[in-house]
């Protein structure tokens, strides 16, 4: 078998084991494309409920729309979305999503989403505040563009079970389920948002392995640093239960 083959194996595996265990997902919560995007901006560095709250003050005050976020001012705008956090940035990263659409496809999203996906991957990252996890979220939320989104839940499961390693870059991640899997929108949408709920519902900062549905996917409940809760093989000629002492978590 072919490493591609493995990782192919594995990944279809854990999708099946997260897809039975929590079903699908539908996602992206949002009714509009400019609702997923703005929820896209305003989701970094903040849990979804807080979001939830700004994406809400901004439909009350008739704002979530393209139009309206064009004329709003930027201090108005920060204050509407004040619980999503880090307010005075996002309002100023919300400002620069709506001025490169402005300048770059007059301010028509279906012009945006004609584009191909190298393209406009590369305009979206060239907008200051908008990075890799934002841009694909955009590109495969709201432009149904094959494209695997990565975040921090994925690095964490993947890394404890030493998929991937602790330094493990965004692109390096991404380029196992892209080089891996088929590009099937449909797809990557429904396991992107299965390993958000994995991460939410059990690998969370302490995992409750016992109960997760991929505490049998190249993972062992006794044998895992009681640091970072990596995986670690049986130590050779030794009896002992590897530790943290062990791992690389701490290097
Ligand atoms: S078995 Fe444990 S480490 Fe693995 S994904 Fe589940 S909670 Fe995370």
């Amino acid at each position: 078998m072919t490493a591609n083959k493995t990782s192919q194996a594995i990944l279809i595996k854990i999708y099946n084991s997260l897809y039975n265990e929590f079903g699908p997902q539908n996602w992206w919560p949002g009714d509009t494309a400019i609702e997923i995007i703005v929820g896209a901006i305003l989701t970094q560095n903040t849990n979804w409920t807080n979001v939830e709250k700004a994406l809400f003050n901004l439909k009350k005050a008739r704002n979530l729309s393209v139009e309206a976020l064009k004329k709003i001012p930027q201090s108005k705008l920060a204050r509407l979305i004040k619980p999503a956090g880090y307010f005075n940035v996002k309002a100023k990263r919300l400002k620069n999503f709506m001025r490169f659409l402005d300048n770059e496809f007059a301010g028509n999203l279906n012009k945006m989403g004609k584009m191909s996906l190298p393209d406009l991957r590369k305009g979206l990252l060239s907008v200051n505040g908008i990075g890799p996890e934002t841009a694909d979220s955009i590109l495969l939320y709201v432009f149904s563009k094959p494209i695997f989104v990565v975040d921090a839940y994925t690095k964490r499961f993947l890394y404890r079970h030493n998929i991937v390693g602790q330094d493990a870059e965004y692109h390096a991640i991404q380029d196992i389920f892209m080089q891996a899997l088929h590009h099937e929108v449909m797809m990557f949408n429904e396991f992107h948002a299965l390993i958000v709920r994995l991460g939410k519902e059990y690998c969370k900062p302490k995992p409750s392995c016992q109960q997760c549905p991929l505490n049998k996917l190249n993972y062992s409940l006794v044998y895992k640093c009681d640091y970072c809760h990596r995986y670690l093989p049986a130590l050779r000629h030794s009896k002992r239960v590897p530790s943290f002492l062990d791992c690389d978590c701490r290097q």
